[in-house]
């Protein structure tokens, strides 16, 4: 493929790695980049203009075969399976440099291939991605079992921490290179091998980040990546050697992975969708809330499971919160995620564009008021955008109100009393987050103990620390990612009893 059509504003590396081989991208399985058994491709497109940017391998059935055989051989044999965990650490920790030296070159790369600002791509998913490298870079070493204190005499019995084995890992397209890392980093640092799926719109950084993995000396097999599509991601949870499938993307398709790790009693997290509520209390700092409610739903527009789609502004203020956020909104400057000035970039897909088009208009036929936006922007681009939107309803009923858009959509009700709120923002089937604006210290406590959210931000949003749980209620998920409680997740128990 020629780099002609590249964006001008890609540098040179970013340029060399997207250009990639005449014949396309390949698959990442050991140490060799190789096309699909059955030679299947699929493009990639800039969301910016619908035009495809590279050429990439679509794995079957065949090819999941032998990611998983490889990751099963690196697992059981070779370096991997007989590493000191310093020397794990030290890998993990050297990938965090490679990422961080390349972390223009990454960065763009998010940008292209997602559309998102190419400052959010640097500051948010590539530092993000180091962050949490270096975090589970510090735990190999600190993995322990424990000497039990059993009731039967000359018996010593003892616990050992021991890796799960296989990982299949899959992820979306909202954060591509973070996600990949929230899920890379705490199976690497217990032991594990990984066969690592990202999103079909999203390819690339996955890809470059499994080589600089090899790069930086992981041995083969251990860190491996299949692109694709669904049926990708499907043949790898149903394989029968993956012992572990941790999964984000959305509620759908994880009740389906859920459903097949149950019946295969494989382990399984599951990070998923998200409809969560974002609430002013009365003495709010109004300037500082309103700007945290705009940041909440319109970052990466509107593109985070995290995503504070619904928000309770107390009615006395309801006009004067919903009239500084329409005005922001407004004047948001949408483009391409490599210009510069970039502030919302397209949705991530032709598809995701229609979808949340519709959510608009059944929010206008169920009787929500549109504040502003409502409609696809810059249309003669060629690209996904929709311009950022804020609904006014009375009503929690609505389609709007109660399914995840996955876009630049706040739809902004009324309330009176704090225990209202609370059992309006509770009435969900989600329970990923939950915010509160308030500078009252006793109201944000109490608020934080009855919402059912995993995560409760207090006079911020999305706050994320490698070391902070994360996951949902309900069904937002199974399990958490991040901190000793994700890396729990990739470690099995064994008791051992020895008879002196
Ligand atoms: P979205 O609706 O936001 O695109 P999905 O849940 O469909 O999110 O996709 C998230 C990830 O799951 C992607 O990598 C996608 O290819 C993968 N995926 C989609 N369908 C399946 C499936 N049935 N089994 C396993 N993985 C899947």
């Amino acid at each position: 493929m020629s780099t002609a059509a590249l964006p001008e504003a890609l540098g040179a590396a970013a340029r060399q790695f997207v250009a990639g081989p005449e014949s396309g991208h390949g698959l990442l399985i050991g140490s060799q980049r190789i096309a699909a058994a059955d030679g299947a491709t699929f493009q990639t497109l800039d969301p910016s203009n619908g035009m495809p940017i590279a050429t990439v391998a679509q794995a079957g059935p065949h090819d999941v075969d032998r990611a998983v055989a490889v990751a099963r051989e690196a697992f059981q044999s070779g370096p991997w399976a007989t590493m000191p965990a310093l020397e794990r650490g030290r890998l993990i920790g050297a990938l965090a440099d490679a990422v961080a030296e390349h972390a223009e070159e990454l960065a763009q790369i998010e940008s292209l291939d997602n559309g998102k600002p190419v400052k959010l791509a640097q500051f948010v998913d590539v530092a993000g991605t180091v962050a949490h490298l270096r975090y589970f870079a510090g735990w190999p070493t600190k993995i322990e079992g424990a000497v039990l204190p059993v009731m039967a005499p000359n018996m010593h019995c003892y616990t050992r921490r021991e890796p799960v084995g296989v990982c299949a890992q899959i992820v979306p397209w909202n954060f591509p290179l973070l996600m990949a890392a929230w899920k890379i980093a705490p199976a690497l640092a217990a032991g594990c091998t990984i066969v690592l799926k990202p999103a079909e719109q999203t390819p690339l950084s996955a890809l470059r980040l499994g080589e600089l993995a090899l790069e930086v000396g992981f041995p083969p097999g251990v860190l491996n990546v299949l692109t694709g599509d669904g049926a990708t991601g499907a043949a790898l949870v149903e394989h029968p050697d993956v012992d572990k499938v941790a999964f984000t993307g959305s509620t759908a398709v994880g009740r389906e992975i859920g459903g097949k790790a149950g019946a295969a009693l494989k382990r399984v997290t599951l990070e998923l969708g998200g409809k969560s509520p974002n609430i002013i209390l009365p003495d709010a700092d109004v300037e500082a809330a309103a700007k945290g409610a705009f940041q909440a739903i319109y970052f990466n527009s509107g593109q985070a499971c995290n995503a504070g789609s619904r928000l309770f502004v107390p009615a006395e203020r309801f006009e004067e919160v919903t009239g500084v956020l329409a005005e922001r909104a407004a004047k948001a400057r949408l483009g391409a995620g490599l210009d510069p000035e970039t502030q919302l970039g397209p949705l991530v897909s032709a598809e995701q564009q229609q979808r949340v088009l519709a959510y608009i208009e059944s929010g206008l036929q169920e009787g929500a008021s549109l504040l502003t936006g409502g409609e696809a922007a810059l249309g003669e681009s060629g690209g996904y955008f929709v311009a950022p939107t804020l609904f006014a309803s009375t009503s929690d009923e609505l389609r709007i109100c109660r399914e995840e858009i996955f876009g630049p959509v706040l739809v902004a009700t009324p309330y009176d009393t704090l225990e209202e709120v609370a059992r309006r923002a509770n009435d969900s089937d989600y329970g990923l987050a939950a915010g509160v604006w308030t500078r009252d210290l006793g109201s944000a406590h109490r608020l934080a103990a009855m919402l059912r959210a995993g995560s409760v931000y207090v006079n911020c949003w999305a706050a994320s620390d490698p070391a902070a749980p994360f996951g949902g209620f309900k069904a937002s998920g199974v399990g958490r990612e991040h901190g000793h409680v994700g890396l729990d997740s990739y470690l099995e128990t064994k008791t051992v009893w020895a008879a002196l």
